[in-house]
């Protein structure tokens, strides 16, 4: 029997399952690995339910917004490591990339018309809520999204929160029955199924998957239409096993220590794990469940009351809650915004206080303005904002304290408050290994009032929103080598 939550699954439209067909596809968008998974889960299921052999099919478009050699290789690397480990698999795995713009129209129907059903990932950002939907449409089989997104299923909350402190609190009232029921760690290991010769020459010859010699070539990804300025970063590659050998080193040498290091840009001490939860190589169900293991945690350390307090409710260490809080409350948060909130990703979605102070104060002089080509070239007359921009651009991510003030200077040296959010998705979205994201849009309208209250004294610009300086920021923390490192002046 199932044990996978009703409401992670659902039907995205009203075709049949047709089981006279010949076999399930697992259409792989977001959650892109063999384990943890729950959509996967349920693909096995059905194809064992209709004894038909199961094709997981991972496609990568070539016109998706931003893409680049650093995205592409870095889902590259996580086909290269499924190609291996699938070789002598029970499944069919097929991964795709597109080599010409708009090669792969086409595909998933042709896959649809031999399917008895099709499963695939609900992601809630991004183009993936559409390209699902248009799928739906066009498929005479059954599509089924499946939420494998965190530990808090999608639709449980049932409303939007617009407070983290609501959201902890909600968590905290409802979060056991979510930590009872995790996905199967490996879901296709010990089942008998079905397999499939090979698949229909006529999806093949038109469109070959890449091959296991492709996919491990470093050049490969040079020969797709996409932005080859944004350079692929070899110090983070792609994939279920980079992922998993990333997490086991913090868990063992840099979880303890979490909550006083975390802030402290030069010391890095945290998972350096969002682009692996960003593109699906690793589950927040296998981290929490090893961290509550290391912690020897059970379900009677939990407080009896839920007070939605940041600390002392788990009644873990002080570091894994602080690593919890992060992991759990502000991004599943951000999730529940991007599923409950149509319009997330938009200024109009920001608070009515934000709004107001920010129009407010939009005509207000500005000491700096830049543009957007100005911000990305890092050519400011802020040394540190510069090495954060540079970090982005050679590196792919930001120090998270880092990339508070990267945004709330954007909003500072911008003409308006609306073009300084543009420039902040342009930026973050291009460069930002774990950009594209629920949390790419939780930060970056974190910067402008989103889930925080007003502040006091009211400053040109930023009005009642939450302000940041360089200053302050070199007053708390030691920077000097971070700035040497990025923009290489010293300080
Ligand atoms: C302007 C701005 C833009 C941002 N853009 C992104 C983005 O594109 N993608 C992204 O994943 N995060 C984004 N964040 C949130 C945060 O900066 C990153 O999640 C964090 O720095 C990732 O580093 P880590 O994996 O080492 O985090 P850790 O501290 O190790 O935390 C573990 C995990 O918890 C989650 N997490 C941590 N901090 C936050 C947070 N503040 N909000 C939501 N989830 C969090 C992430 O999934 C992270 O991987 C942004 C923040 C700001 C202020």
């Amino acid at each position: 029997m199932s044990t996978i939550p009703k409401l992670r699954i659902n039907a995205c439209n009203d075709a049949p399952i047709r089981p006279e067909r010949d076999f399930v596809v697992y259409w792989m968008t977001a959650q892109r690995r063999l384990s943890y998974n729950y959509a996967l889960e349920h693909a096995v299921e059905l194809a064992q339910t209709h004894q038909v052999p199961l094709v997981i099919f991972e496609p990568l478009r070539s016109e998706y917004p931003w893409a680049s050699e650093r995205l592409h290789q870095f889902v590259i690397d996580g086909m290269a490591d499924k190609a291996r480990r699938l070789a002598d698999a029970n499944v069919t795995y097929f991964p795709y990339l597109e080599r010409e713009h708009d090669a792969g129209k086409g595909l998933l129907a042709a896959l649809g018309e031999r399917a008895v059903a099709v499963v695939t990932d609900e992601f809630p950002a991004f183009f993936l809520p559409r390209m699902t939907a248009a799928a739906a449409a066009q498929l005479d089989v059954r599509l089924e999204k499946v939420d494998s997104n965190g530990i808090v299923p999608l639709r449980a909350p049932g409303k939007a929160y617009k407070r983290a402190y609501d959201f902890r609190r909600w968590f905290q009232k409802h979060g056991r029955e979510h930590l009872d029921t995790f996905p199967r760690r490996h879901p296709l290991v010990g089942k008998q199924l079905p397999q499939l010769d090979r698949l229909p020459a006529e999806i093949t010859d038109r469109w070959p998957a890449a091959t296991l010699d492709e996919l491990a070539d470093p050049a490969f990804v040079t020969t797709l239409p996409i932005d080859h300025d944004v350079q692929p970063v070899a110090a983070h590659p792609g994939g279920e096993e980079a992922a998993r050998e990333r997490f086991q080193t913090f868990l063992t040498e840099r979880l303890e220590g979490y909550g006083n290091r975390r802030n402290y840009p030069e010391d890095d001490h945290t998972s350096r794990l969002s682009p692996y939860l960003h593109f699906g190589h690793i589950s927040t169900h296998e981290i929490v469940g090893a961290v509550l293991e290391q912690e020897r945690w059970g379900f009677d350390d939990l407080a009896d009351n839920a007070k939605g307090k940041r600390e002392g409710w788990w009644g873990l260490s002080e570091d894994a809650e602080s690593f919890l809080e992060e992991l759990i409350t502000w991004r599943e948060v951000s999730y529940n915004t991007c599923h409950y909130v149509e319009n997330y990703d938009a200024w109009e979605s920001l608070p009515d206080w934000a709004i107001a102070t920010l129009e407010e104060h939009a005509d207000d002089p500005r000491e700096h303005v830049y543009t957007l080509d100005e911000f990305e070239k890092a050519q400011t007359h802020d040394e540190l904002w510069n090495a954060s921009q540079m970090q982005l651009v050679k590196d792919g991510r930001i120090h998270n304290y880092l990339r508070m003030l990267w945004g709330k200077k954007i909003l500072h040296w911008s003409a308006s408050p609306q073009e300084a959010l543009a420039i902040m998705i342009e930026l973050n979205n291009k460069y930002a290994l774990d950009g594209r994201d629920p949390n790419s849009y939780s930060g970056i309208f974190w910067t402008l009032g989103r889930y925080d209250r007003p502040w006091g004294p009211e400053r040109e610009i930023f009005g009642k929103v939450r302000y940041m300086t360089s200053k302050s920021t070199r007053r708390k923390y030691s920077v000097g080598r971070y700035i040497e490192k990025w923009v290489g002046k010293g300080y």
